[in-house]
This record gives structure tokens, C-alpha cells and sequence, in this order.
């Protein structure tokens, strides 16, 4: 995948919330989950605390790209470790199994 802002290549991985050292220190809870936020409409859940959603990165200019919560519908999962894999993947990213 390329870019949107610069073009450059842009690493794929997966995005996952962690909890920082100060919030495990303080106890708070459960609260994250990552959302976007339109200015007008309705907001878009990307990414709970419990879940990895596959997203891209890129190094130049530290754009990322995620796939959020609705893009279940769209994936396919690994027969293999259950990973979500695009639509047009046909060997699991994670693992390598055929899709
Ligand atoms: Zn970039
Ligand atoms: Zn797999």
C-alpha cells in the first residue's frame, strides 16, 4: 500500500491499543478504544483494547491506515490462526497459510 499523503511504501503490520506504564499505575480501566471522529456524522469505532486490526505504516511521514471494526464484514479469516486477511490475500499475512 502506498502512502495517501506521500507516496512512500508503507509497512504492514497490525495496530493495537496498549495500556501505558502510567495508566497501568494509576489503575484506570478499561477505557480505551480508539474512534474517529468526523466533524459532522457519525463517529467510527477503529479499535477496542481487546482487538488487533490490520493497518499500514508509513516511516516518512507517520501515517498509519486501519482497518476499523466494520471491515469485518469484508475480511477473511485464516483457517489456520484465525487472523483477519484482506479480501484479495491468498495466503494468511500472519502465517502464511493458504486463505
Ligand atoms: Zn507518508
Ligand atoms: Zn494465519
Amino acid at each position: 500500500m502506498q502512502c495517501p499523503y506521500c507516496q512512500q511504501t508503507m509497512r504492514r503490520g497490525k495496530a493495537t491499543l496498549e495500556r501505558s506504564l502510567g495508566g497501568k499505575l494509576l489503575g484506570e480501566g478499561n477505557l480505551s478504544m480508539l474512534r474517529f471522529t468526523p466533524k459532522r456524522g457519525e463517529r467510527a469505532e477503529l479499535l477496542d483494547a481487546a482487538g488487533t486490526r490490520e493497518a499500514h505504516f508509513c516511516d516518512d511521514c507517520g501515517t498509519a491506515v486501519i482497518r476499523g471494526v466494520l471491515a469485518d464484514e469484508q475480511v477473511q479469516r485464516c483457517p489456520a490462526c484465525n487472523e483477519t486477511n484482506p479480501p484479495n490475500y491468498e495466503a494468511c499475512w500472519k502465517c502464511g497459510a493458504p486463505l
